[in-house]
């Protein structure tokens, strides 16, 4: 007991630890307010294990050096970003949880540009009066898909909400079964359709659903056809799908606008590049559709955003609604979003200055190429504490696109000897920075498709370090 009461006597105050040129030294970088509460935090551990009594907290004595450096330690991770990079090994291009959309360089220059001055985002800079943000991206999208008009709003979500707020509220809105798909973060179509005001009515069955149902299902109350792109699933077997076509033809009959949302939208026709096919806006808008919407994110590889293209009629009225200020974009997303745009102006381009539609497109010969490459150079730094191989794999599109999309790709594949290979991947993944790799079988997998070249030297890097040993 009196070797307890000795040992918290031993312990400093808040000041004391302050007055240490370390600690000084510490608040000369950061915050004092983070370090007064690091040592405050770093004490109370002290003292509730001191308390607890712990056999063998009670025989360590208070170590002043030690409690400087974990308090170092946490200073520097509470000021760290929350929001941080990290490496995508896992071979998803269109990853969700990690960002979805990498940006081209292109459309990076020109955030900065915005983000470090003032703008014309609102400002007709020729007339010297109030302008609209939505010109800085709609005659480009005009111009590549062809649509009569255009605007953007926050995300696809949004889009979607906003249509059918404008087009349907109070009225009904018809859709197939088969399409009241659940996006992913719990984004189910018939709640982002409640949440309008419009009145859901579905018809047909979960695997087929004919032009009659839709026609069946019209009547003086109606308000709009919709199509909504199985994003993330497929079904196969017996089933019988509307086409966009035979849609906008039963609209036109009626007189109902037809609205398409395309999730996530390209503006490429993939299959040359070995993908399955996706519909792309130019299409829908073809086969014209009255309004159709897609992610500014998935697979056209730009910001998050919500675009809008089509009829101008429908497209004035949605830019009017008051819900179009609420889910407005940004002049941020606006600057990348028309940077990416315009790189779509020339397909060789837009494919390889893109990052997401570059990956996408790798052939496999060129990613093997690397993953040996990398492969060499991480034997060399690990030691014989790890095997290290390149293999080939399959990677996923991602991002609810392509769900069936399968990509050859080539992996960098680690079998650590002196730990499990759960064990290598969370090291890995709480590393600085975090790299996330996929597992199979008793293997770590890092995927080359969604590595960035700049990223090879910190994977080495850690690799290095845990094969070592040290943590
Ligand atoms: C992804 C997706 C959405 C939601 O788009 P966000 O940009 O994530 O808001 C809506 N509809 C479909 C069909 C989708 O695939």
């Amino acid at each position: 007991m009196a070797n307890k009461k000795e040992l918290l006597r031993q312990l400093p105050s808040v000041d004391e630890v302050l007055k240490t040129p370390e600690v000084k030294n510490l608040c000369e970088i950061y915050p004092r307010i983070l370090v007064v509460e690091a040592i405050r935090q770093e004490l109370d551990d002290i003292r509730t294990a001191f308390s607890s009594g712990s056999e063998t907290s009670l025989k360590t004595s208070f170590d002043l050096p030690v409690l400087i450096s974990k308090v170092k330690r946490d200073v520097e991770e509470a000021s760290a970003p929350s929001l941080k990079r990290v490496i995508n090994a896992t071979g998803v291009v269109v990853h969700t949880n990690l960002g979805r959309s990498i940006l081209s360089k292109k459309a990076i220059d020109a955030i900065v540009v915005i983000a470090s001055g003032y703008s014309n985002l609102e400002f007709d800079v020729k007339s010297g009066e109030r302008g609209s943000r939505h010109v800085h991206v709609s005659s480009l999208l005009c111009k590549l898909t062809g649509a009569e008009a255009a605007m953007a709003v926050n995300n696809n979500a949004s889009a979607v909400l906003l249509a059918l707020s404008t087009l349907a509220a109070g009225r009904g809105a018809i859709v197939s079964r088969g399409q009241l798909v659940e996006i992913g973060g719990s984004f189910r179509i018939p709640d982002v359709m409640r949440q309008s005001g419009a009145i859901l009515k579905e018809v047909g069955t979960t695997n087929k659903t004919y032009i009659s149902d839709f026609r069946d299902a019209i009547t003086e109350n109606t308000a709009l056809l919709m199509r909504v792109h199985p994003s993330n699933f497929r079904v196969v077997g017996f089933s019988k799908e509307v086409s966009l076509e035979e849609l906008v033809s039963l609209g036109r009959e009626f007189n109902l606008p037809v609205l398409d949302d395309l999730g996530s939208g390209v503006l490429v026709d993939l299959s040359p590049y070995s993908l399955p096919e996706e519909p792309t806006a130019q299409s829908s808008i073809k086969a014209g559709a009255d309004v159709v919407t897609f992610s500014g994110d998935k697979l056209l590889g730009g910001p998050q955003a919500g675009l809008i293209l089509g009829k101008k009629k429908y497209v004035s009225l949605m830019e009017k609604h008051p819900l179009a200020r609420a889910i407005r974009v940004d002049k941020f997303t606006l600057a990348a979003l028309e940077a990416t745009l315009s790189l779509y102006l020339e397909e060789e381009k837009a494919l390889q200055e893109i990052p997401t539609l570059h990956m996408l497109t790798m052939s496999q010969s060129e990613l093997k190429k690397t993953a040996d490459r990398l492969a060499r150079e991480i034997r060399t730094a690990v030691g014989q504490r790890m095997i290290i191989d390149s293999e080939t794999d399959v990677s996923k599109a991602g991002g609810g696109s392509l769900p069936l999309a399968e990509l050859p790709t080539a992996v960098v594949s680690i079998k650590p000897l002196h730990m499990t290979v759960n064990e290598l991947e969370q090291r890995l993944r709480s590393g600085k920075p975090p790299i996330l790799a996929r597992i199979k079988e008793d293997k770590l997998l890092l995927d080359v498709r969604t590595i960035q070249e700049s990223e090879d030297e910190a994977i080495i890097a850690s690799l290095k370090q845990l094969s070592s040993g040290k943590s």
